[in-house]
């Protein structure tokens, strides 16, 4: 709004510039007084005049008093028919000097067509102006339908910028997988002298940051050929028909610098299934949807097109898409493991100065279910703390901070606690370390601490000691434990509770909900599953689940969870009663220092 003010401004002053141009232009220079056209009648009648110049429809009137001045007439009339039609005398008239000069080219010119060019010229810089504000604001207005896809051309770019395989690291089936993309694109002769199809779409499955977009600009940097790349949400706005014509677009635009890389990140925002009629803009993703397979079944069989879509949810997808001769291929890309995540560290530290004794193994055995945004988050975050503390390397200690900040937020030590708080906080964390420790099938606390941090008033870390993909129902049953460790400590210590425990109890009920109605660790219910659970659309993720069970069945597996919960709470209550001098050790070193490291904890707990 403010650089619209201005525009108005700059035009108003190239307004009064021309404007006083051409009047300076129209009239004769020097400054002659003017008058009207009653007043030099007079002056003739009264034998005022000397001569007069006749310029158009200026007359320069000369007086015989030496004074000059300009009249204005009507163009059409000449000057004697006007001096005839004021009822001059002729003799009056013929006494006068007249003199009738041509206007001069220019003067003539713009004297007639300024008038109508100059309003014309300011409406029309007046619509080029807004148009280009419109355009730079948010360029949407009048350029709707084309696509916001950004190309990346790789062959622009100096090649150190460019991403190849070696920033990725970890996932390397899907790296193995995508090096034959690579060949597609880089000699496709030798696939279709043999009669090979191209293959036009794959598609990247993979939580959130585990580096499907890092990937495919890997494979377009490998390839060196250019990358577009656009989100799936990016192609659903309010007015239908956009969408489809942006997907027209981007492929336009792909095909005319073929061979090339299309990656539609988020194909999940247009390609879920379709039918269940949810929603307003339902129609709106169908039409996208179809414009996109109709573009990847038009491609020629020899264009060289590759599209990479990536998803977290290819259970939702519509199966339209995953029919041969579009995303037919799909590359997974797992949470990375404790060597992979050793690797991603290592990537991301390669500019970024670290103390001789830092190892980034420990940091990635620290750091289960990170993934690789998370990784390469904590190290920017290390960056940050090791700057603010004005250190020229990152050391440990920057690190380990790190990784509860991103798992955790950011450290609230402003928030104070009371000290009844404080007191109530060490025995709550107290109480889940302490069973921790205690049970066998659990992981080893990694640290105590009872400064609030993000959501939580204190928390207790453990760590696996490997990354699992299986667990079993005795690991989960003293999972429920160490869940309701902090609670039943608090009920033991102070006879009551507070709202500390809340999450604590969410996460224990789910997590018997699931025991019981996805694992089938039931005591009685049989090895089955309850409920499917059927996304609906619009509704996000499970909020539906379809019962296929009756009342009865329902009423039973209440009881289940109740059953197990209840046995987890006598069980952490047990602990908690026969090692009450091991949770006052702990709870007076809390208090004494606020955190407990690994081996701090070890060395209090140790019989
Ligand atoms: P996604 O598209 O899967 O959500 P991104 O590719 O956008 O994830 O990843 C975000 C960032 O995380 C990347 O820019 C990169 O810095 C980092 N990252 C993720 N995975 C890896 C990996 N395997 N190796 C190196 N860096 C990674
Ligand atoms: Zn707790």
């Amino acid at each position: 709004m403010k650089s619209l003010l201005k525009n108005f401004g700059v035009f108003f002053i190239i307004f009064l510039v021309i404007a006083s141009l051409f009047y300076n232009l129209a009239g004769s220079g020097g400054k002659p007084e003017s008058a009207g056209i009653r007043t030099l009648i007079e002056q003739i009648n009264n034998e005022e005049v000397d001569g007069i110049t006749v310029a158009g429809s200026i007359l320069q009137v000369k007086l015989k008093s030496g004074q000059e001045q300009t009249v204005k007439k009507e163009t059409a009339e000449t000057l004697s028919t006007l001096l005839k039609n004021f009822g001059v005398a002729p003799e009056k008239m013929a006494k006068i000097n007249i003199e009738v000069r041509e206007e001069s080219g220019l003067n003539f010119w713009l004297s007639t067509l300024l008038p109508i060019i100059l309003p014309l010229l300011l409406i029309g810089l007046f619509i080029y102006f807004m148009a280009r504000q419109i355009q730079g604001a948010n360029g949407r207005a009048l350029m709707f339908g084309q696509s916001q896809a950004r190309e990346i051309s790789n062959q622009n770019q100096n090649k150190k910028k460019q991403i190849t395989f070696k920033d990725v690291a970890g996932v390397k089936e899907a790296k193995e997988e995508l090096k034959e993309v690579v060949e597609f694109l880089t000699s496709p002769k030798k696939f279709l002298e043999l009669g090979a199809n191209i293959p036009k779409g794959v598609l990247l499955v993979g939580a959130p940051g585990t580096g499907k977009t890092l990937l495919a600009k890997a494979v377009a940097g490998e390839a060196n050929v250019p990358f577009f790349h656009m989100s799936g949400s990016e192609f659903v706005e309010m007015f239908v028909g956009v969408g489809a014509s942006r997907v027209r677009d981007l492929f336009k635009r792909a095909k005319k610098t073929a061979p090339c890389i299309v990656f539609i990140d988020e194909i999940d925002a247009v390609g879920r299934q379709r039918g269940s009629g949810l929603g307003g803009s339902h129609d709106e993703r169908e039409q996208t949807l179809n414009q996109i397979l109709v573009e990847m079944d038009g491609f020629e069989p020899n264009t060289n097109v590759i599209v990479l879509a990536a998803t977290n949810r290819p259970d939702v997808l519509d199966p339209a898409l995953l029919r041969p001769g579009r995303f037919d291929r799909r590359v997974v890309l797992d949470e990375p493991d404790i060597n992979d995540r050793t690797e991603i560290l290592k990537v991301h530290s390669r500019s970024k100065p670290l103390a001789k004794d830092v190892s980034l193994r420990r940091v990635a055995e620290r750091t289960p279910g990170f993934s690789g945004a998370d990784l390469a988050n904590l190290l920017n975050e290390a960056a940050i703390l090791a700057a603010r503390g004005n250190k020229r390397l990152i050391e440990m200690p920057e690190l380990f901070s790190s990784i509860e900040k991103v798992m955790l937020g950011p450290e609230r030590k402003s928030r104070v606690l009371s000290e009844k708080e404080k007191k109530i906080t060490a025995y709550h964390e107290a109480g889940h370390a302490l069973v921790t420790h205690v049970l066998p099938n659990t992981d080893p606390v990694q640290k105590i601490s009872i400064i609030s941090r993000g959501m939580a008033g204190g928390y207790t870390l453990k760590v696996p000691l490997e990354d699992k993909r299986m667990h079993s129902k005795q690991e989960f049953l003293e999972e429920l434990s160490v869940l309701l460790g902090g609670y039943i400590a608090e009920q033991e210590i102070f006879g009551d509770i507070t709202t500390g425990a809340t999450s604590d109890l969410r996460a224990a009920t789910n997590l018997t909900r699931r025991m019981i109605t996805d694992y089938g660790m039931s005591r009685n219910l049989g090895p089955r599953t309850f409920g499917s659970r059927e996304e609906l659309i619009f509704l996000g993720r499970e909020l539906h689940e379809q019962r296929d069970y009756s009342e009865k069945m329902a009423e039973k597996i209440d009881e289940e969870i109740r059953h197990y919960i209840n046995e987890a709470a006598e069980r952490a209550r047990q602990v908690i009663q026969t090692h009450r001098p091991k949770l006052e050790k702990i709870v007076q070193a809390l208090l004494k220092q606020e955190t407990l490291e690994k081996e701090e904890f070890e060395e209090l707990v140790k019989e």
